[in-house]
């Protein structure tokens, strides 16, 4: 039974995200998996074989989830996990700062900017 009509049950698979604990559908999370190296990496086609752990992908999620070391008990690994591939992919793909001021940078990207495939 479905009370509450302003928040849609997601229709397909729901998984809690390793960070706020709060559950989403599958599609609104990023999965995350341990590689050979004991690395956890971001899975992008969400279907690399072994355990996965679920993210928001979002910042906070992340610090949460790093702070209550989530990945190695998510993961079940057996010590340590590193876990700069996946901060290095929240930093490109989930700025910390969405209002952060940029112009700087934009600058600079345009000044060397040049058209490509012109024939
Ligand atoms: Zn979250």
């Amino acid at each position: 039974m479905n009370t509450r009509s302003e928040t849609p049950t997601p229709s397909g698979p729901v998984r809690t995200c390793v960070g706020c604990r709060k559950r989403a559908s599958r599609s609104a999370l990023v999965r995350l998996v341990l590689d050979a190296a004991a690395r956890v990496v971001v899975d992008p086609g969400r279907s690399a074989p072994g355990r996965g752990a679920w993210l928001h992908p979002s910042r906070e999620c992340l610090d949460l989830a790093l702070r209550r070391r989530a990945f190695p008990r998510a993961l079940h690994a057996a010590g340590p996990v590193d876990t700069d591939a996946v901060g290095e992919w929240f930093d490109r793909n989930a700025p910390a700062a969405p209002d952060a001021p940029e112009e700087n940078e934009s600058s600079t990207k345009k000044a060397g900017w040049k058209p490509m495939g012109t024939r």
